[in-house]
């Protein structure tokens, strides 16, 4: 298959399938975790950290570009350290498995909280980005009992990157002291007991694409080594330059880190023998280019409409998963990831779900005419900053990352849902209403309900998607026996029966053994075109009713994460997420998480009312 052209993963091929990554058809990838669906090609990670480790002697990886636990693994078993940015990236990093002695930590704006956690983390470096921080970093190694090693955060005065957010080095940032204070700095430094200055510390900005303003930094951060040294008496081991290296969307040309990485390395060692300097270590922070190409975002077609003479694609993700063309302008290169389809091509905008007019993820791109609803696009150099920027905006669920190696899909992270968006709510929605709908009685089951209630579990089942069972095994005789006995202290079968015919059904049981015999489970349906109608909330509320009666304390129960509106049930009755069995059914289609959800009623006779909800 030919490699493609443009800046798409290592391993992408378009062939008759249509786009390929790391051996895996991006159908195949869409079919099985959905879209939008971020794709790692998992060995263009790995060579990219390999060249930086070859070319640069301390590479760390920024990790704010993309911080998943196995791209820090990964980045880390390549031999990169990690630049991390907040106290969040730390706990990231730490939890992943990286030792303190391989951070560094930089930001504006440290909380004393964050300097702390730093310290007491072991971390190699802090960069330190103001007098003011440097006082109170020695302040927290002082409460830890350990010496910090910090760099010192210089503004060079030259900024450089590809929109004026990210250019960090010129007058006027936020970001570190301006040179006429670094001297008074370093020496209030060399006094504090409990750090001690390393070197300097100077990153111009991100998505740099030439090579001059970095070797332009080199000179200030040399000619700022020498003032040091003579005023200060200063001698710097580490010299570190800071990331911002350039990649491809479009039709750029990457920064030639080939070419730039033996130029930078060539101009400090020159300039520092010129200046009878010792010759520093180089650090560099790589983010955007170890990542940045190595991953494309699928989606899915939606609506395609004409607008003032337009072509609006719109797919099912946008400012949501990727802001940078709201924030930055930035450009971006669109495929289609299905089949090829031979013929004429039609230029269109690529457009979100979002609702923003400015919700575009990419403007005039061509594309196979017609684009169809169901069409499957990708979008090029995905990787950076385009996760770690993510929103929930419209409650719209993070994407599923996946990476990918050797035709083998691994889920990186998975797909935020409707309990992930619900799991920072403090309270539960409001009470349920349990009175039946008219016509439907709620009771507890009778022998000769078993025929017409199976026949509608059976149809339930037949839906695949709602209950465990997808085939109905049971007997109408054994059932006619469980129902001579639907109410009982262990257990209770309830029924909702509407014209004569059973449309929902509940069973509770509570558990045999001593220890959980005051916890019991539940499970339920109502046939699908009787739902809707309060009929599941008057088969709980009578559920309830039933274990408030024979002393259970606690019910619990599990539900299909894609299930919202039996959440939103249980939930109202005071059930809350409690966990997340990952894979736990098998069903034809594949496999399903499960929820778990229980609600407490309390201990009887306590009248503790924790698991009723408020009216
Ligand atoms: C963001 C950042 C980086 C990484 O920048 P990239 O453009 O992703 O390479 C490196 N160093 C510092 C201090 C940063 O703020």
């Amino acid at each position: 298959m030919p490699e493609p052209t443009g800046p798409w993963p290592a391993s992408a091929r378009f062939g008759p399938e249509g786009l390929a990554v790391g051996g895996v058809s991006a159908r195949e990838l869409a079919d099985e975790f959905g879209t939008p669906l971020l794709v790692v090609d998992e060995e263009h990670v790995r060579a990219r950290c390999r060249s930086f480790a070859a070319l640069f002697p301390h590479p760390l990886y920024a990790v704010k570009a993309f911080t998943s636990r196995q791209m820090i693994r990964l980045v880390a078993a390549e031999g990169l350290n990690v630049l991390v940015a907040t106290g969040g990236e730390l706990e990231a990093c730490l939890r992943a498995g990286v030792r303190g002695d391989r951070i560094a930590v930089h930001g504006n704006n440290k909380s004393d909280e964050e300097l702390e956690l730093a310290v007491a983390s072991g971390v190699w470096l802090v960069n330190v980005d103001n007098p003011e921080e440097l006082e109170r970093l020695d302040r927290a190694a002082r409460r830890v009992g350990a010496t910090q090693a910090v760099l010192l955060r210089v503004i060079p005065g030259i900024g450089a990157g590809a929109h004026r957010a990210i250019q960090t080095g010129g007058a006027g940032t936020k970001f570190g002291m301006p040179l006429e204070v670094v001297p008074d700095a370093l020496r209030r430094a060399t006094e504090l007991p409990n750090v001690r200055p390393v070197g300097i510390h100077a990153h111009i900005g991100s998505q740099v694409l030439e090579a001059e303003p970095y070797l332009a930094a080199v000179e200030v951060v040399l000619d700022l080594l020498e003032r040091l040294r003579a005023e200060v008496g200063f001698e710097a081991e580490i010299v570190d330059l800071g990331g911002g290296f350039g990649v491809a969307y479009t039709d750029e040309r990457p920064l030639e880190l080939d070419a730039l990485a033996p130029a930078l390395l060539a101009r400090i060692r020159e300039g520092a023998v010129a200046r009878g300097l010792p010759i520093p270590h180089v650090l560099v922070e790589p983010g955007r280019s170890v990542v940045g190409a190595a991953m494309v975002t699928l989606y899915r077609v939606g609506t395609v409409k004409e607008s003032d003479g337009r072509t609006l694609v719109a797919v099912d993700g946008g400012m949501s998963d990727n802001i940078r063309p709201m924030l930055y302008g930035a450009r971006y290169t669109v495929a289609p990831a299905g089949p090829p389809r031979p013929g004429s091509t039609v230029r269109v905008d690529v457009v979100g779900r979002h609702c923003e007019s400015g919700d575009v993820l990419a403007r005039d791109v061509e594309l196979p005419f017609p684009v169809a609803r169901g069409d499957l696009l990708a979008v090029a150099a995905t990787g950076a900053y385009t996760y770690s920027m993510a929103s929930t905006y419209n409650r719209v669920g993070r994407p599923a990352v996946v990476a990918v190696r050797g035709g083998r899909p691994r889920l990186w992270l998975r797909r935020e849902d409707a309990v992930d968006l619900e799991r920072l709510e403090s309270s539960p929605p409001p009470a349920a209403r349990s009175q039946p709908p008219p016509g439907v009685v709620v009771r507890p089951a009778v022998a000769r309900d078993a025929a017409s209630y199976l026949h509608a579990y059976a149809s339930v089942a037949a839906e695949r998607r709602y209950i465990q069972t997808e085939q109905v095994r049971h007997s109408p005789r054994e059932l006619r026996r469980r129902f001579r006995r639907s109410w009982t202290g262990e257990g209770a079968h309830l029924v909702a029966v509407e014209e004569g015919r059973v449309v929902g059904g509940l069973s509770i049981r509570r558990d045999a053994h001593e220890s959980t015999r005051h916890v019991a489970t539940l499970g339920m349906f109502v046939t699908r075109d009787r739902r809707g109608r309060g009929i599941g909330s008057a088969l709980m509320d009578e559920a309830l009713r039933w274990a408030r009666s024979v002393g259970v304390e606690r019910v619990e129960l599990t539900v299909y994460p894609h299930n919202v509106a039996a959440m939103a049930l249980y939930r109202k009755f005071g059930f809350v997420e409690e966990g997340r069995l990952v894979r736990h059914a098998k069903k034809s289609y594949g496999y399903e998480d499960e929820i778990l959800m229980a609600a407490w009623l309390g201990e009887p006779g306590t009248g503790s009312d924790a698991g009723e909800v408020v009216g």
